[in-house]
């Protein structure tokens, strides 16, 4: 009986795998075809400074509507996107969408607004991806100051040489480097002395509950403190209550986005919110 239970543990298992593999193969080809059809689109969130209350800029996000599946989340796709190696195209494409959208604020008149994009590590261990960032950049017209890369922490710890040299040449050139979800990892502090970071991005969780978790405030805390002293500014990410920002503010936070203002929005509406917003 035992052998035929687990006969059928296996059996289930095998079956859940196959599922598994057939609902990866089959967003596999339906991102292939979105990235053809032009079916992706980036959506903005901005980001404010919590000194002067202005709008400092915008952190880029994709979204992905699918006619019949219906919204797909970056966190549902973009591993798979990664694993298939489409990342590639797919992030460079976020990329110049993100590029000419900074081009268009600027030309509207918000001339210091920067953009923020999320970059995965498969994109930067090609030998060639600053040149290609610096190209396009070039072609746009936007200058380096303008465009910050946001990346995760464990991929700054586990870099290889040629993302390794990439980070450094895009910080040589002017780049901005963000580390994202911080505090989520490893947070192996040496790496940011080491590398040209620009900021830290506190991540959510610790951010929503820091009105109610002393542990979860007493990391923020930490964290803003260690961004002042080695000269990085701290941004604080899904802040939605006013609470919060009361806190930050007095913890000495240089930034935050979150649903309290808004989420991340198209071009058209993000644009909108440029000219309606009141500080
Ligand atoms: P992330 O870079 O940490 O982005 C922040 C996420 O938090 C976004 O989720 C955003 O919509 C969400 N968020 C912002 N404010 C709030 C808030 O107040 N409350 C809550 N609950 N959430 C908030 P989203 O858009 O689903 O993206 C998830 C992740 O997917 C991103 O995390 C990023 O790692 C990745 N991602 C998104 N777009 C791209 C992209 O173009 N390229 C790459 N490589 N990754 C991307
Ligand atoms: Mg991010
Ligand atoms: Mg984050
Ligand atoms: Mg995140």
């Amino acid at each position: 009986e035992a052998k035929s239970a687990g006969r059928n543990q296996i059996c289930l298992i095998t079956d859940k795998m196959i599922e598994k593999t057939e609902t990866e193969f089959m967003l596999l080809e339906e991102l292939r075809k979105a990235l053809r059809d032009e079916s992706f689109k980036v959506h903005f969130q901005p980001k404010f400074d919590l000194k002067t209350n202005k709008i400092i800029g915008a952190e880029a996000l994709l979204r992905w509507w699918h006619p019949t599946l219906g919204q797909i989340t970056p966190n549902q796709f973009i591993p798979l996107a990664e694993k298939s190696g489409l990342i590639k195209e797919l992030g460079f494409w976020v990329l110049e969408q993100s590029i000419k959208e900074c081009v268009y604020w600027h030309k509207r008149g918000y001339k210091d607004l920067i953009i923020a994009v999320n970059l995965s590590p498969i994109q930067f261990n090609s030998p060639d991806f600053t040149k290609s960032v610096l190209q396009l950049l070039g072609r746009h017209g936007l200058a380096e100051s303008y465009l910050e890369l946001e990346i995760t922490e464990n991929v700054l710890i586990e870099q290889n040489d040629v993302q390794k040299s990439n980070i450094n040449m895009l910080a040589m050139a002017g780049i901005k480097l963000a580390i994202d979800d911080f505090g989520k990892g490893y947070s192996n502090l040496a790496y940011i002395k080491k590398l040209n970071i620009d900021s830290i991005k506190i991540d959510y969780e610790f951010v929503k509950g820091m009105t109610s978790n002393e542990d979860d405030m007493a990391i923020v805390t930490a964290i803003i403190d260690i961004a002042k002293r080695l000269g990085i500014k701290s941004v604080a990410e899904g802040v939605e209550a006013e609470e919060t920002v009361g806190l930050l503010k007095e913890l000495g936070c240089n930034s935050a986005q979150g649903f309290l203002w808004s989420h991340a929005l198209e071009s058209a509406a993000f644009n909108t919110f440029l000219d309606e917003y009141k500080f």
